[in-house]
């Protein structure tokens, strides 16, 4: 037993040591605060500090608070999805502003499908027919009666149907475009006599030579969506 030692017993802020040789007993205790009281509260950006008073020393004590979770506000589009593209979405922090989460808007089949047709225009046959460059590549739409199908024999090829698409009195369809469908295996078939309406991307003039060896010259279409009105 060693009498030397003079021992101080901790505070607060100063560890229990000897007096005489430094001697370190134990961690200083740190302060005792019951009660704290918010100066400044914290936000998602700024830190906040409260306010306390030592019940063993009497020190008036301050301490940061905590930062704030981001509020996060509604989605917000930031890019319309297109045929294209895909488009963009993002949710920031109604307070800040900070950019919090941003994610790609997928269209589905189905969106796509209502999209596409949405931005195909009518055309009637003598449009497409008499300035054909006018409308060469854009989406269009037409309703027609089917006089011919020919199904493609494999999925390398496409279906191609002879549609009238001018609707005369009594509801006789005239005036003959080629349309191209990527329709192998698909259902329901398209059969002749059908009441079609095609979807498509017009392709411009396309001839043949018939089996008497004239040329007709036809608008052609390529096909994306199909309905069948009856
Ligand atoms: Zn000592
Ligand atoms: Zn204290
Ligand atoms: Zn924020």
């Amino acid at each position: 037993m060693n009498t030397n030692h003079q021992i101080l017993q901790a505070t607060c802020t100063d560890p229990e040591v000897c007096t005489i040789c430094g001697s370190v007993y134990g961690p200083a205790l740190g302060h005792d605060i019951e009660e704290w009281e918010t100066i400044q509260e914290s936000t998602c950006t700024t830190i906040g500090k409260e306010r306390g008073i030592c019940t063993r020393c009497g020190e008036t004590v301050e301490q940061d608070l905590p930062l704030k979770a981001h509020t996060p506000g509604d989605w917000e589009i930031t890019r319309e999805a297109t045929l294209e593209r895909d488009g963009l979405r993002q949710q920031r922090c109604t307070v800040c502003g900070k950019l919090l989460k941003e994610e790609k808007i997928i269209l589905t089949a189905e969106e796509k499908m209502a999209l596409y047709k949405k931005q195909c225009v009518k055309v009637s046959y003598k449009d497409l027919a008499r300035d054909p460059d006018a409308y060469k590549d854009q989406l269009i739409y037409v309703t027609g009666e089917v006089i011919q199908v020919v199904e493609a024999s494999s999925s390398a090829y496409y279906c191609i149907y002879r549609v009238d698409i001018t609707r005369g009195s009594y509801g006789i369809y005239t005036d003959t475009v080629y349309i191209y469908y990527d329709g192998y295996g698909k259902t329901p078939r398209i059969l002749e006599d059908d009441i079609v309406t095609f979807y498509g991307r017009y392709d411009g003039l396309t001839s043949y030579t018939t089996v008497m060896g004239a040329t007709v010259t036809l608008p052609c279409i390529y096909a994306e969506y199909i309905e069948i009105v009856r």
